[in-house]
C-alpha cells in the first residue's frame, strides 16, 4: 500500500521503517529533515509539508507530540486538510486528546476524508521490534482497509469503537503507567531504607502480585541503569498523565489518586526534566528518600 507519514521521531522513525520493511511505499515529512534520513536511505521520497503527504496515498498518518501539533498538521497551512480529497483516508498514532481527535474527525467528515484514532504502546523498543498495541478508534471498513498497514508497526492491533476510542483506551493506559511508576519509586526507596537490596525487592515483586511491566521492562533500561535518555520523554508522560485528568473533569469522574500523579509530573517538568526519559520522575522520590535505584540485572529483562 501507499501511505504518507508526517513525524518521525523516537516512535515514529522505527514505525515507518516497519511499513517499509513490510513493502509499504512510503512519502514522509518531518519538521527536521534529518530525523528522515535513514527512512529515505530505505527507499523512502520526501514531502516538503505534510499536504505533500497526501496525493495518491491509500493513508496519511501522523505520529506528532502534543495535541496542538496533530490540530496545526491537520489543520494548517499546508496541512492534510488543505490536500485532501473525499475519499482520503487519515491515521493519528500520536497520543492525543479524544475530544480533539473527534472534533477533526467531524471537520474532515465534512470533506468527505475519514479519520481514525490509532495511538499505539510499547515505547521505542516495541516500536523498533514491530510489536506494538495499537488501539484504533473510527469507521470499521476503514479500520479493515488499513490494518495491513498498522499489522506493520504492531502485534496487538485491536478495534475498539468509534472515534475517540482508541485514544480513550490509551490515555487510560498511559495514566496506569505513570500512576505505577510515582507509586513504585515510593515503594522501592521504602524497601532499600528498611534494609532490602534493590536487585531483591525487583526480583521477588516481579514474580508476585505487585509486580508489573513498567517494573520488568522500562525501568531496568531507565532508572535501573541511570539512563535518563528518552525513550519516553517526561514532557510526554505528563501531558498523557494531563489528557487522563483533563477527560475525567469532562466526565465528572473523580480521579484523586491521579491528581496527585499529574502534580508528581508538574513538578518534573519544573526541575527541567521535560526532556528527559519519564523515569526520571522517580530521581524526585529518590532525593526526598535519600535512596538511589540502581542496579545492574533483573536477568537480562526489559533489555
Ligand atoms: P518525538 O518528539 O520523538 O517525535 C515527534 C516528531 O514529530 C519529531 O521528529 C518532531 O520533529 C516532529 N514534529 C513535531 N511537530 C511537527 C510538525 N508541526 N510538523 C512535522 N513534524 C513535527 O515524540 P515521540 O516519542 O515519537 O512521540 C510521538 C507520539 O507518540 C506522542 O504523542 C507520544 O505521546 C506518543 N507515544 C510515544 C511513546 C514513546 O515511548 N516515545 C510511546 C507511545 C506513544
Amino acid at each position: 500500500m501507499k501511505a504518507g507519514f508526517i513525524g518521525v521521531g523516537n516512535m515514529g522513525n522505527p514505525m515507518a521503517a516497519n511499513m517499509i520493511k513490510a513493502g509499504h511505499q512510503l512519502t514522509v515529512h518531518d519538521l527536521r529533515r534529518e530525523s528522515a534520513t535513514n527512512l529515505l536511505e530505505m527507499g523512502a521520497a520526501w514531502a516538503d509539508t505534510p499536504a505533500g503527504c497526501v496525493a495518491g496515498n491509500d493513508a496519511v498518518f501522523t505520529s506528532l507530540p502534543v495535541p496542538r501539533d496533530v490540530e496545526a498538521v491537520a489543520l494548517g497551512e499546508n496541512g492534510i486538510m488543505s490536500a485532501a480529497n473525499a475519499g482520503d483516508v487519515y491515521v493519528d498514532l500520536s497520543t492525543n486528546s479524544p475530544t480533539t481527535i473527534r472534533r477533526l474527525h467531524g471537520e474532515f467528515a465534512a470533506r468527505g476524508v475519514t479519520v481514525l484514532d490509532a495511538p499505539v504502546s510499547g515505547g521505542v523498543y516495541g516500536a523498533a521490534a514491530g510489536t506494538l498495541a495499537v488501539m484504533v478508534g473510527g469507521d470499521r471498513a476503514t479500520f479493515d482497509s488499513v490494518k495491513p498497514m498498522l499489522d506493520a508497526i504492531g502485534a496487538h492491533v485491536v478495534y475498539c469503537g468509534d472515534i475517540g476510542a482508541g485514544m480513550v483506551t490509551k490515555i487510560c493506559n498511559n495514566l496506569l503507567s505513570m500512576g505505577i511508576g510515582v507509586l513504585m519509586a515510593e515503594a522501592l526507596t521504602l524497601g532499600v531504607k528498611a534494609g532490602v537490596s534493590l536487585d531483591t525487592l525487583a526480583d521477588v515483586i516481579a514474580n508476585s502480585s505487585g509486580g508489573n511491566r513498567r517494573l520488568v521492562e522500562k525501568f531496568p533500561r531507565y532508572l535501573f541503569s541511570g539512563n535518563f535518555e528518552p525513550g519516553f520523554a517526561t514532557a510526554l508522560a505528563a501531558k498523557d498523565v494531563r489528557l487522563a485528568t483533563d477527560l475525567g473533569r469532562e466526565y465528572g469522574i473523580p480521579m484523586e489518586l491521579s491528581n496527585l500523579v499529574d502534580q508528581r509530573h508538574v513538578e518534573a517538568l519544573l526541575r527541567g526534566w521535560g526532556p528527559e526519559d519519564s523515569d526520571a520522575v522517580a530521581r524526585l522520590q529518590e532525593e526526598k528518600s535519600g535512596v538511589q535505584l540502581r542496579f545492574d540485572g533483573m536477568g537480562g529483562a526489559g533489555t
